[in-house]
């Protein structure tokens, strides 16, 4: 009789992506990979990575290192509060855990930031333990094994899911340096769900190392992709921006956003909530000391949050020399922008227009 893991590992081992933080993974280049992949693509995650571990090598340099650097290094990623929450946890353990991280999914769930899926990526990855890391592929890949028909975006669902893994994981190894089989078995099961079983009409099943073992394809050939059961999503809520390019010679107009709330702390132009018309867009600048000598349109740009959806209206303000103080903005060269003011994706189509010169219409 074959057994579950080891057709899915010998897939594994023969298939797997070459990923930068399998290159060599130390439990802080685990911990730091997983939490970049928590809502972001591994294509993008990639280059974040490497740039963040030539800054930031270690545990200890990313404990010392300043809040505006690690946002800095974060620029574009989004969900911020991901990259504090790295420092705030960095921090603990040089003070707690003598600046090791620790090894069990229990210890590292105390941690800011890390949450039930990270901790059991991170303990299984990085230091060999028995627990299945569930996230959306593994969710999906469970409702198609075991033919579940519920909602699978429940609690209940993801416990099921969790002891299914977990009755199918081989043993725990006691030398993780030279192999790591529960490690092994989540990375397969990620890319099985990156690969072959995908989402919605996608899976391919011919080419699945495990589909003997998958009861909806053995059932019910040719309905795998009905399953895992999705309930509608609700629309997401739409808020009209309308977004300054305030120049002046070479500089541009920034601000930081509150300490508080939607990418709190960050840097932004300078908005306000609406569409305005050009006489309404006057009417504001002129309300936070901005003279216009020219104001034009530039284009739309949107911005998709987890429960919202940001619609913005664009306009370039060019103005007269501000003395320091004139006005309630910080007044920055482009270089500067660039380098050291952490303009979160959601300004993204502003700020690579600003830095392009590209003057002409948004794409
Ligand atoms: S047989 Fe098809 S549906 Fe089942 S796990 Fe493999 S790819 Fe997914």
């Amino acid at each position: 009789m074959k057994i579950f893991y080891e057709e899915l590992l010998n897939w594994y081992y023969q298939n797997r992506r070459e990923l930068p933080w399998r290159e060599d993974p130390a439990p802080y280049h685990v911990w730091l990979s997983e939490i970049m992949l928590q809502q972001t693509r591994v294509e993008a995650a990639k280059g974040y990575y490497i740039r963040f571990l030539n800054s930031l090598p270690d545990i200890a340099s990313l404990a010392d290192s300043s809040e505006e650097t690690c946002l800095k290094l974060w620029e574009g990623l989004g969900y911020y509060s991901r990259v504090r929450n790295l420092k705030r946890a960095a921090e603990e353990v040089m003070k707690s855990f003598g600046g090791n991280l620790p090894r069990t999914s229990a210890e590292l769930r105390q941690l800011p930031g890390i949450g039930p899926y990270t901790s059991a990526a991170i303990a299984s990855i990085a230091f060999g333990e028995k627990i299945p890391a569930v996230d959306g592929n593994l969710l999906r890949i469970f409702s198609r094994l075991a033919m579940y028909e519920e909602n699978i975006r429940t609690p209940a669902a993801l416990k099921k899911a969790v002891e299914y893994y977990t009755d199918l994981m081989p043993e725990e190894s006691k030398n993780t340096q030279e192999e790591n089989p529960c490690g092994s078995f989540n990375q397969a099961l990620m890319d099985l769900g990156n690969a072959v079983c995908l989402p919605g009409t996608a899976p391919d099943c011919g080419n699945c190392p495990i589909s003997e073992f998958c009861r909806i394809h053995m059932e019910r050939p040719g309905s795998e992709s009905d399953l895992p059961v999705i309930p509608a999503g609700k629309d997401k809520k739409e808020e009209h921006l309308t977004v300054f390019l305030i120049r002046s010679e070479d500089k541009t107009a920034v601000r930081k956003r509150p300490s508080r709330g939607l990418l709190a702390g960050l840097y932004e132009f300078p908005n306000t909530e609406g569409k305005l018309e050009p006489e309404e867009a006057v009417k504001w600048l002129r309300e936070h000391s901005v003279e216009p000598l020219r104001i034009r349109r530039i284009s739309d740009a949107e911005h998709i949050f987890t429960h919202k959806k940001w619609i913005m209206r664009g306009y370039e303000v060019i103005t007269d020399p501000f003395c320091e103080g004139d006005i309630p903005f910080i007044m920055a060269a482009k270089e500067e922008i660039d380098d050291r003011y952490c303009i979160p994706s959601a300004f993204g189509a502003y700020l690579k227009w600003l830095l392009q010169e590209k003057r002409d219409a948004l794409s």
